[in-house]
Protein backbone atom coordinates (compact mmCIF):
# COMPACT_ATOMS: atom_id res chain seq x y z
CA UNK A 1 0.00 0.00 0.00
CA UNK A 2 1.44 3.19 -0.86
CA UNK A 3 1.73 6.29 1.47
CA UNK A 4 2.15 9.64 0.09
CA UNK A 5 4.81 11.98 1.36
CA UNK A 6 3.24 15.26 2.72
CA UNK A 7 4.71 18.69 2.78
CA UNK A 8 3.51 20.92 5.46
CA UNK A 9 -0.09 22.58 5.07
CA UNK A 10 -1.56 24.23 7.81
CA UNK A 11 -4.99 23.51 8.11
CA UNK A 12 -5.94 21.37 5.05
CA UNK A 13 -7.48 18.02 5.01
CA UNK A 14 -4.34 16.15 3.96
CA UNK A 15 -5.80 12.91 5.26
CA UNK A 16 -8.47 13.02 2.96
CA UNK A 17 -6.46 13.84 -0.43
CA UNK A 18 -3.27 11.80 0.64
CA UNK A 19 -5.72 9.30 1.29
CA UNK A 20 -3.92 6.05 0.04
CA UNK A 21 -2.87 5.02 3.29
CA UNK A 22 -6.30 3.72 4.74
CA UNK A 23 -7.21 1.67 1.88
CA UNK A 24 -9.14 4.41 0.27
CA UNK A 25 -9.03 5.76 -3.66
CA UNK A 26 -8.62 9.36 -2.82
CA UNK A 27 -11.57 11.64 -4.33
CA UNK A 28 -10.50 13.96 -6.48
CA UNK A 29 -11.90 17.80 -5.09
CA UNK A 30 -11.41 20.65 -7.77
CA UNK A 31 -11.03 24.44 -7.26
CA UNK A 32 -11.85 27.25 -9.53
CA UNK A 33 -11.65 31.38 -9.37
CA UNK A 34 -14.83 30.61 -7.54
CA UNK A 35 -13.16 28.57 -4.63
CA UNK A 36 -10.16 31.03 -3.91
CA UNK A 37 -11.71 31.43 -0.63
CA UNK A 38 -11.98 27.99 0.36
CA UNK A 39 -8.33 27.38 -0.18
CA UNK A 40 -7.48 27.44 3.32
CA UNK A 41 -3.59 27.72 3.03
CA UNK A 42 -4.17 30.38 0.60
CA UNK A 43 -5.17 32.54 3.66
CA UNK A 44 -1.69 33.06 4.73
CA UNK A 45 -0.16 35.09 1.35
CA UNK A 46 -3.18 38.26 2.51
CA UNK A 47 -5.68 40.12 1.37
CA UNK A 48 -3.81 41.97 -1.40
CA UNK A 49 -2.39 38.63 -3.05
CA UNK A 50 -6.08 36.89 -3.12
CA UNK A 51 -7.47 39.97 -4.32
CA UNK A 52 -4.57 39.80 -7.16
CA UNK A 53 -5.16 36.30 -7.49
CA UNK A 54 -9.07 37.18 -8.58
CA UNK A 55 -8.57 39.53 -10.47
CA UNK A 56 -5.64 37.68 -12.86
CA UNK A 57 -8.25 34.65 -12.32
CA UNK A 58 -11.00 36.26 -14.21
CA UNK A 59 -9.21 36.81 -17.29
CA UNK A 60 -6.68 33.76 -17.39
CA UNK A 61 -8.18 30.65 -16.07
CA UNK A 62 -7.98 28.66 -12.93
CA UNK A 63 -8.04 25.67 -11.50
CA UNK A 64 -6.32 23.02 -9.20
CA UNK A 65 -6.91 20.15 -7.49
CA UNK A 66 -6.65 18.83 -4.02
CA UNK A 67 -3.63 16.37 -4.72
CA UNK A 68 -1.58 19.75 -6.25
CA UNK A 69 -3.09 21.68 -2.72
CA UNK A 70 -1.92 19.03 -0.51
CA UNK A 71 0.91 17.30 -2.04
CA UNK A 72 3.05 19.07 -4.38
CA UNK A 73 3.23 22.94 -3.28
CA UNK A 74 5.53 23.72 -0.48
CA UNK A 75 3.48 26.10 1.51
CA UNK A 76 6.70 27.47 3.30
CA UNK A 77 7.51 28.72 0.20
CA UNK A 78 4.90 30.13 -1.51
CA UNK A 79 4.47 32.28 -3.34
CA UNK A 80 8.07 31.89 -4.72
CA UNK A 81 7.25 27.52 -4.48
CA UNK A 82 7.54 26.22 -8.26
CA UNK A 83 4.45 24.73 -8.21
CA UNK A 84 2.22 27.45 -6.57
CA UNK A 85 3.57 29.59 -9.51
CA UNK A 86 2.42 26.63 -11.57
CA UNK A 87 -0.85 26.44 -10.54
CA UNK A 88 -1.56 29.86 -9.05
CA UNK A 89 -2.43 32.71 -10.77
CA UNK A 90 0.24 35.78 -10.34
CA UNK A 91 -0.18 39.57 -10.93
CA UNK A 92 2.25 39.98 -13.73
CA UNK A 93 0.44 37.25 -15.39
CA UNK A 94 -1.21 40.20 -17.30
CA UNK A 95 0.81 43.40 -18.54
CA UNK A 96 0.21 46.04 -15.65
CA UNK A 97 -2.29 47.78 -17.83
CA UNK A 98 -4.47 45.05 -18.49
CA UNK A 99 -4.46 44.56 -14.68
CA UNK A 100 -5.36 47.31 -13.59
CA UNK A 101 -8.25 47.81 -16.13
CA UNK A 102 -10.26 44.48 -14.64
CA UNK A 103 -8.43 45.24 -10.86
CA UNK A 104 -10.35 48.51 -11.58
CA UNK A 105 -14.03 46.33 -12.00
CA UNK A 106 -13.21 44.14 -8.84
CA UNK A 107 -12.51 47.15 -6.48
CA UNK A 108 -15.53 48.63 -7.53
CA UNK A 109 -17.43 45.40 -7.38
CA UNK A 110 -18.75 45.83 -10.85
CA UNK A 111 -21.68 43.86 -12.35
CA UNK A 112 -20.76 40.38 -13.43
CA UNK A 113 -21.19 41.27 -17.49
CA UNK A 114 -19.28 43.75 -16.90
CA UNK A 115 -16.09 41.87 -15.62
CA UNK A 116 -16.83 38.90 -18.53
CA UNK A 117 -16.73 41.81 -21.46
CA UNK A 118 -13.75 43.54 -20.56
CA UNK A 119 -12.08 39.06 -19.98
CA UNK A 120 -13.01 38.74 -23.23
CA UNK A 121 -11.51 41.90 -24.81
CA UNK A 122 -8.07 41.59 -23.10
CA UNK A 123 -8.49 37.26 -23.68
CA UNK A 124 -8.28 38.33 -27.68
CA UNK A 125 -4.96 40.51 -26.96
CA UNK A 126 -3.38 37.70 -25.43
CA UNK A 127 -3.08 35.66 -29.11
CA UNK A 128 -5.06 33.22 -28.26
CA UNK A 129 -4.07 30.27 -30.98
CA UNK A 130 -0.78 31.02 -31.69
CA UNK A 131 1.12 29.37 -35.01
CA UNK A 132 -1.80 29.60 -37.27
CA UNK A 133 -3.53 26.25 -35.17
CA UNK A 134 -6.95 27.20 -36.04
CA UNK A 135 -6.47 28.33 -39.93
CA UNK A 136 -3.99 25.92 -41.13
CA UNK A 137 -3.75 22.00 -39.71
CA UNK A 138 -7.85 21.52 -39.89
CA UNK A 139 -7.47 18.55 -41.93
CA UNK A 140 -10.65 16.26 -44.16
CA UNK A 141 -12.27 13.11 -44.89
CA UNK A 142 -14.81 12.08 -47.31
CA UNK A 143 -14.83 16.37 -48.26
CA UNK A 144 -15.40 16.80 -44.43
CA UNK A 145 -13.34 18.53 -41.88
CA UNK A 146 -12.49 15.77 -39.11
CA UNK A 147 -13.33 17.30 -35.62
CA UNK A 148 -10.83 17.29 -33.69
CA UNK A 149 -7.72 16.73 -35.96
CA UNK A 150 -4.66 18.74 -36.24
CA UNK A 151 -2.78 17.23 -38.97
CA UNK A 152 0.83 19.40 -39.39
CA UNK A 153 3.48 17.26 -39.92
CA UNK A 154 3.34 14.55 -42.39
CA UNK A 155 4.41 11.44 -39.62
CA UNK A 156 2.12 12.60 -37.20
CA UNK A 157 -1.35 13.47 -36.81
CA UNK A 158 -2.85 15.08 -33.34
CA UNK A 159 -6.16 14.28 -32.18
CA UNK A 160 -8.10 16.29 -29.28
CA UNK A 161 -10.98 13.60 -28.03
CA UNK A 162 -14.03 16.22 -27.23
CA UNK A 163 -14.32 14.84 -23.51
CA UNK A 164 -9.94 15.52 -23.14
CA UNK A 165 -10.43 18.81 -23.29
CA UNK A 166 -9.93 20.14 -19.31
CA UNK A 167 -6.53 19.26 -16.82
CA UNK A 168 -7.20 17.96 -13.69
CA UNK A 169 -5.05 21.18 -12.72
CA UNK A 170 -4.12 24.12 -15.25
CA UNK A 171 -0.82 25.35 -15.72
CA UNK A 172 -0.58 29.20 -15.47
CA UNK A 173 1.44 29.17 -18.78
CA UNK A 174 -0.60 26.88 -20.64
CA UNK A 175 -0.65 27.55 -24.78
CA UNK A 176 -3.92 26.01 -24.77
CA UNK A 177 -5.37 28.30 -22.31
CA UNK A 178 -8.00 29.91 -24.37
CA UNK A 179 -9.46 26.43 -24.67
CA UNK A 180 -10.23 26.33 -21.19
CA UNK A 181 -12.24 30.00 -20.68
CA UNK A 182 -15.50 28.33 -22.96
CA UNK A 183 -15.56 29.89 -26.17
CA UNK A 184 -16.61 27.53 -28.55
CA UNK A 185 -14.70 28.97 -31.80
CA UNK A 186 -11.54 28.52 -29.82
CA UNK A 187 -12.67 25.01 -29.02
CA UNK A 188 -10.53 22.62 -31.24
CA UNK A 189 -12.28 19.38 -30.09
CA UNK A 190 -14.17 15.85 -31.44
CA UNK A 191 -16.97 14.11 -30.73
CA UNK A 192 -16.25 10.84 -32.82
CA UNK A 193 -14.32 8.17 -33.08
CA UNK A 194 -15.01 6.89 -36.24
CA UNK A 195 -13.89 10.11 -38.59
CA UNK A 196 -10.65 9.86 -36.72
CA UNK A 197 -10.10 5.83 -37.38
CA UNK A 198 -11.53 6.47 -40.89
CA UNK A 199 -8.94 9.70 -41.58
CA UNK A 200 -5.80 7.31 -40.23
CA UNK A 201 -7.17 4.41 -42.70
CA UNK A 202 -6.96 6.60 -45.49
CA UNK A 203 -3.10 7.64 -44.95
CA UNK A 204 -0.57 5.28 -45.16
CA UNK A 205 2.47 7.43 -44.54
CA UNK A 206 0.76 8.69 -41.15
CA UNK A 207 2.91 5.97 -38.47
CA UNK A 208 1.68 8.39 -35.52
CA UNK A 209 -1.16 9.26 -33.64
CA UNK A 210 -0.66 11.98 -30.76
CA UNK A 211 -3.99 11.97 -28.34
CA UNK A 212 -3.78 15.51 -26.85
CA UNK A 213 -5.88 18.01 -24.97
CA UNK A 214 -6.05 19.47 -22.30
CA UNK A 215 -5.90 16.24 -21.15
CA UNK A 216 -7.12 12.83 -22.65
CA UNK A 217 -6.25 11.52 -19.02
CA UNK A 218 -9.25 13.34 -17.65
CA UNK A 219 -11.28 10.89 -19.27
CA UNK A 220 -13.41 8.29 -18.38
CA UNK A 221 -11.49 4.85 -19.55
CA UNK A 222 -14.90 3.92 -21.17
CA UNK A 223 -14.57 6.85 -23.21
CA UNK A 224 -11.06 6.59 -23.95
CA UNK A 225 -11.72 2.91 -25.04
CA UNK A 226 -13.24 3.32 -28.82
CA UNK A 227 -10.61 5.60 -30.00
CA UNK A 228 -7.74 3.26 -28.61
CA UNK A 229 -9.25 -0.38 -28.81
CA UNK A 230 -10.24 1.20 -32.81
CA UNK A 231 -6.12 1.17 -33.36
CA UNK A 232 -5.95 -2.59 -33.02
CA UNK A 233 -8.20 -2.42 -36.06
CA UNK A 234 -6.31 -4.11 -39.28
CA UNK A 235 -6.78 -0.72 -41.87
CA UNK A 236 -4.45 1.24 -39.03
CA UNK A 237 -1.38 -1.65 -38.92
CA UNK A 238 0.58 1.27 -40.32
CA UNK A 239 -0.60 3.55 -36.93
CA UNK A 240 2.56 2.21 -35.39
CA UNK A 241 3.18 4.51 -32.40
CA UNK A 242 0.17 5.89 -30.02
CA UNK A 243 1.16 8.84 -28.02
CA UNK A 244 -0.73 9.83 -25.17
CA UNK A 245 -0.03 13.37 -23.86
CA UNK A 246 -0.66 14.02 -19.97
CA UNK A 247 -0.49 16.16 -17.40
CA UNK A 248 -2.08 13.57 -14.50
CA UNK A 249 0.86 11.42 -14.05
CA UNK A 250 2.13 13.98 -11.10
CA UNK A 251 -0.99 16.18 -11.37
CA UNK A 252 -3.40 13.10 -10.34
CA UNK A 253 -0.89 9.88 -10.65
CA UNK A 254 -3.97 7.47 -8.67
CA UNK A 255 -5.48 7.92 -12.55
CA UNK A 256 -3.22 4.74 -12.77
CA UNK A 257 -2.68 3.32 -9.37
CA UNK A 258 -6.34 3.62 -7.26
CA UNK A 259 -9.01 5.23 -9.89
CA UNK A 260 -11.81 2.44 -10.20
CA UNK A 261 -10.86 2.35 -14.17
CA UNK A 262 -7.09 2.77 -13.63
CA UNK A 263 -6.52 -0.98 -14.16
CA UNK A 264 -8.88 -1.41 -17.46
CA UNK A 265 -6.91 1.71 -18.58
CA UNK A 266 -3.34 -0.20 -17.74
CA UNK A 267 -5.04 -3.20 -19.55
CA UNK A 268 -5.98 -1.00 -23.51
CA UNK A 269 -2.37 -0.25 -23.06
CA UNK A 270 -1.11 -3.44 -22.65
CA UNK A 271 -3.42 -4.82 -25.39
CA UNK A 272 -1.62 -2.22 -27.91
CA UNK A 273 1.79 -3.29 -27.07
CA UNK A 274 0.81 -6.82 -27.35
CA UNK A 275 -0.63 -5.70 -30.51
CA UNK A 276 3.01 -4.60 -31.87
CA UNK A 277 2.51 -1.00 -31.63
CA UNK A 278 4.65 0.94 -29.68
CA UNK A 279 2.54 2.69 -26.47
CA UNK A 280 4.32 6.20 -25.17
CA UNK A 281 2.85 8.24 -22.31
CA UNK A 282 4.22 11.87 -22.83
CA UNK A 283 4.33 13.18 -19.29
CA UNK A 284 4.29 16.81 -19.11
CA UNK A 285 6.81 17.74 -15.95
CA UNK A 286 7.97 21.04 -15.39
CA UNK A 287 9.73 20.35 -11.99
CA UNK A 288 11.13 17.48 -9.94
CA UNK A 289 9.41 18.61 -7.10
CA UNK A 290 6.60 17.08 -8.28
CA UNK A 291 8.14 13.72 -9.29
CA UNK A 292 8.93 13.13 -4.82
CA UNK A 293 5.68 11.44 -3.77
CA UNK A 294 5.52 7.34 -3.68
CA UNK A 295 2.25 7.55 -5.36
CA UNK A 296 4.32 9.14 -8.53
CA UNK A 297 6.69 6.49 -8.76
CA UNK A 298 4.02 3.62 -8.32
CA UNK A 299 2.44 5.44 -11.32
CA UNK A 300 5.07 5.50 -13.26
CA UNK A 301 5.79 2.01 -12.19
CA UNK A 302 1.95 0.73 -13.39
CA UNK A 303 2.57 2.59 -16.89
CA UNK A 304 5.63 0.89 -17.76
CA UNK A 305 4.97 -2.64 -16.39
CA UNK A 306 2.07 -2.49 -19.13
CA UNK A 307 5.43 -2.29 -21.74
CA UNK A 308 4.25 1.26 -22.48
CA UNK A 309 7.43 3.88 -22.58
CA UNK A 310 7.09 7.30 -20.31
CA UNK A 311 8.46 10.13 -22.30
CA UNK A 312 8.80 13.73 -20.91
CA UNK A 313 8.27 17.35 -21.77
CA UNK A 314 8.32 20.20 -20.81
CA UNK A 315 8.59 24.55 -21.53
CA UNK A 316 11.45 26.41 -19.81
CA UNK A 317 9.09 28.87 -17.50
CA UNK A 318 10.89 31.62 -15.67
CA UNK A 319 9.84 31.11 -11.74
CA UNK A 320 9.17 27.82 -12.57
CA UNK A 321 11.87 25.73 -14.00
CA UNK A 322 14.61 28.94 -15.28
CA UNK A 323 17.80 27.13 -14.03
CA UNK A 324 20.03 24.30 -15.56
CA UNK A 325 20.40 22.53 -12.22
CA UNK A 326 16.46 22.25 -11.95
CA UNK A 327 16.42 20.57 -15.13
CA UNK A 328 19.74 18.40 -14.45
CA UNK A 329 18.23 17.01 -11.35
CA UNK A 330 14.56 16.47 -13.23
CA UNK A 331 16.18 14.44 -15.81
CA UNK A 332 18.49 12.69 -13.76
CA UNK A 333 15.14 11.33 -11.86
CA UNK A 334 13.70 10.93 -14.82
CA UNK A 335 15.99 8.44 -15.76
CA UNK A 336 16.45 6.51 -12.84
CA UNK A 337 12.56 6.14 -12.73
CA UNK A 338 12.96 4.72 -16.44
CA UNK A 339 11.63 7.75 -18.18
CA UNK A 340 12.84 9.46 -21.07
CA UNK A 341 13.57 13.08 -21.37
CA UNK A 342 12.15 14.32 -24.78
CA UNK A 343 11.60 17.93 -25.40
CA UNK A 344 12.51 20.99 -23.57
CA UNK A 345 10.01 23.55 -25.30
CA UNK A 346 10.54 27.98 -25.48
CA UNK A 347 7.48 29.13 -23.87
CA UNK A 348 5.05 30.32 -26.59
CA UNK A 349 4.31 33.43 -27.58
CA UNK A 350 0.33 33.45 -26.06
CA UNK A 351 -1.36 33.87 -22.61
CA UNK A 352 0.45 35.01 -19.90
CA UNK A 353 4.21 35.32 -21.63
CA UNK A 354 4.89 38.65 -19.94
CA UNK A 355 5.57 36.93 -16.69
CA UNK A 356 7.15 33.44 -18.23
CA UNK A 357 8.53 33.97 -21.26
CA UNK A 358 12.73 33.55 -21.22
CA UNK A 359 14.71 34.67 -23.97
CA UNK A 360 16.51 31.75 -26.89
CA UNK A 361 20.14 33.03 -25.59
CA UNK A 362 19.08 32.26 -22.17
CA UNK A 363 17.12 29.15 -22.72
CA UNK A 364 20.18 27.71 -24.80
CA UNK A 365 21.99 28.57 -21.78
CA UNK A 366 20.30 27.05 -19.68
CA UNK A 367 20.01 24.07 -21.61
CA UNK A 368 23.76 23.52 -22.35
CA UNK A 369 24.70 24.00 -18.53
CA UNK A 370 21.82 20.84 -17.88
CA UNK A 371 23.09 18.74 -20.41
CA UNK A 372 26.50 19.82 -18.70
CA UNK A 373 25.11 17.97 -15.75
CA UNK A 374 23.95 14.77 -16.88
CA UNK A 375 25.15 11.75 -18.32
CA UNK A 376 24.16 10.90 -22.21
CA UNK A 377 20.98 8.58 -21.19
CA UNK A 378 19.36 11.81 -20.04
CA UNK A 379 21.39 13.60 -23.11
CA UNK A 380 18.01 12.63 -25.22
CA UNK A 381 15.53 15.44 -24.92
CA UNK A 382 15.88 18.05 -27.49
CA UNK A 383 15.49 21.80 -27.10
CA UNK A 384 14.93 24.56 -26.30
CA UNK A 385 12.55 24.12 -29.54
CA UNK A 386 9.78 26.62 -30.51
CA UNK A 387 6.65 25.43 -32.11
CA UNK A 388 6.43 27.81 -34.27
CA UNK A 389 4.28 27.98 -38.02
CA UNK A 390 6.78 26.67 -40.32
CA UNK A 391 7.57 23.89 -37.68
CA UNK A 392 9.46 23.00 -34.17
CA UNK A 393 12.77 25.04 -34.65
CA UNK A 394 15.40 23.78 -32.07
CA UNK A 395 17.98 26.38 -30.96
CA UNK A 396 21.35 24.51 -31.28
CA UNK A 397 23.74 27.33 -30.93
CA UNK A 398 25.64 30.10 -30.62
CA UNK A 399 28.55 30.47 -32.28
CA UNK A 400 30.93 33.43 -34.41
CA UNK A 401 31.10 33.11 -38.14
CA UNK A 402 33.33 35.54 -39.74
CA UNK A 403 33.03 37.72 -37.00
CA UNK A 404 29.24 37.65 -37.06
CA UNK A 405 27.82 36.60 -33.86
CA UNK A 406 24.77 34.10 -34.85
CA UNK A 407 22.07 31.73 -33.43
CA UNK A 408 22.13 27.86 -35.15
CA UNK A 409 19.28 26.91 -35.81
CA UNK A 410 17.68 23.68 -37.40
CA UNK A 411 13.63 22.53 -37.80
CA UNK A 412 13.53 18.95 -35.61
CA UNK A 413 10.18 19.09 -37.64
CA UNK A 414 8.95 20.77 -40.74
CA UNK A 415 5.54 21.34 -42.34
CA UNK A 416 7.74 20.32 -45.28
CA UNK A 417 9.76 17.42 -44.09
CA UNK A 418 12.68 18.60 -45.96
CA UNK A 419 13.35 21.26 -44.26
CA UNK A 420 14.21 19.05 -41.13
CA UNK A 421 17.86 18.78 -39.73
CA UNK A 422 19.16 21.76 -42.17
CA UNK A 423 20.95 24.38 -39.87
CA UNK A 424 20.40 27.25 -40.23
CA UNK A 425 21.24 31.02 -38.92
CA UNK A 426 19.53 34.21 -37.08
CA UNK A 427 21.84 37.50 -35.96
CA UNK A 428 22.21 37.03 -32.71
CA UNK A 429 19.76 38.65 -30.16
CA UNK A 430 19.78 38.86 -26.64
CA UNK A 431 16.59 39.79 -25.85
CA UNK A 432 14.75 37.83 -29.02
CA UNK A 433 12.04 35.02 -27.28
CA UNK A 434 10.60 33.75 -30.45
CA UNK A 435 11.69 32.71 -34.46
CA UNK A 436 9.27 35.64 -35.70
CA UNK A 437 11.72 38.33 -33.81
CA UNK A 438 14.92 36.79 -35.45
CA UNK A 439 16.18 38.06 -38.41
CA UNK A 440 18.52 36.09 -40.99
CA UNK A 441 22.37 36.20 -40.66
CA UNK A 442 24.91 37.26 -43.27
CA UNK A 443 22.68 39.89 -44.61
CA UNK A 444 20.35 37.58 -46.58
CA UNK A 445 17.12 39.20 -46.58
CA UNK A 446 14.60 35.64 -45.58
CA UNK A 447 15.29 32.29 -44.08
CA UNK A 448 15.50 29.67 -46.51
CA UNK A 449 11.53 28.09 -45.83
CA UNK A 450 10.09 31.51 -45.70
CA UNK A 451 8.37 31.59 -49.42
CA UNK A 452 7.39 28.20 -49.56
CA UNK A 453 5.90 28.65 -46.03
CA UNK A 454 4.04 31.53 -47.42
CA UNK A 455 2.57 29.93 -50.13
CA UNK A 456 1.75 26.95 -47.78
CA UNK A 457 -0.40 29.61 -45.85
CA UNK A 458 -1.48 31.08 -48.76
CA UNK A 459 -2.77 27.99 -50.09
CA UNK A 460 -3.53 26.85 -46.23
CA UNK A 461 -5.60 23.48 -44.85
CA UNK A 462 -4.48 20.44 -45.68
CA UNK A 463 -3.31 21.10 -49.16
CA UNK A 464 -0.57 22.13 -47.47
CA UNK A 465 0.36 18.92 -45.82
CA UNK A 466 -0.85 17.06 -49.38
CA UNK A 467 1.75 18.84 -51.53
CA UNK A 468 4.36 18.21 -48.53
CA UNK A 469 3.78 14.47 -48.84
CA UNK A 470 3.56 14.25 -52.37
CA UNK A 471 7.17 16.23 -53.00
CA UNK A 472 8.68 13.99 -50.36
C1 LIG B 1 5.41 18.27 -31.86
C2 LIG B 1 4.31 17.99 -32.73
C3 LIG B 1 4.17 16.73 -33.29
C4 LIG B 1 5.16 15.61 -32.99
O1 LIG B 1 6.41 15.86 -33.53
P1 LIG B 1 7.62 14.90 -33.19
O2 LIG B 1 8.84 15.52 -33.77
O3 LIG B 1 7.29 13.57 -33.78
O4 LIG B 1 7.70 14.83 -31.67
C5 LIG B 1 3.11 16.52 -34.14
N1 LIG B 1 2.21 17.50 -34.44
C6 LIG B 1 2.34 18.73 -33.93
C7 LIG B 1 1.36 19.78 -34.33
C8 LIG B 1 3.38 19.02 -33.04
O5 LIG B 1 3.49 20.24 -32.54
S1 LIG C 1 -1.65 20.15 -18.39
FE1 LIG C 1 -1.07 20.90 -20.45
S2 LIG C 1 -2.99 21.44 -21.44
FE2 LIG C 1 -3.40 21.24 -19.22
S3 LIG C 1 -3.14 23.30 -18.41
FE3 LIG C 1 -1.16 22.31 -18.19
S4 LIG C 1 -0.04 22.85 -20.07
FE4 LIG C 1 -2.20 23.26 -20.42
Amino acid sequence: MTTVAKRSIPGTRQQEAAGTQDGQAPKLQVFTDRHLDKIEPLKRLGEEVLFEMKVVASVLPFRVNNYVIENLIDWDRAPDDPIFALTFPQRDMLDPEMYEQMAELHRREAPKEEITALAWKLRHQLNPHPAGQMEMNLPEVNGETVEGVQHKYRETALFFPSQGQTCHSYCTFCFRWAQFVGDKDLKIASKEAGQLLDYLAERPNLTDLLMTGGDPMVMKTKHLAPYLEGLLDERLEHVQTVRIGTKALSFWPYRFVTDKDADELLGLFERLVESGKHVAVMAHINHYQEMENPIFREAVRRIRATGAEIRTQSPLIKHINDSGEVWARMWREQVRLGMIPYYMFVERDTGAKYRFEVPLAEAHRIYRDAMKKVSGLARTARGPSMSAGPGKVEVQGVAEIFGEKVFVLRFVQGRNPDWVQRPFFAKYDEQATWLNELTPAFGEDKFFFEDEYEAMQADSGLKVIDAAEVEA
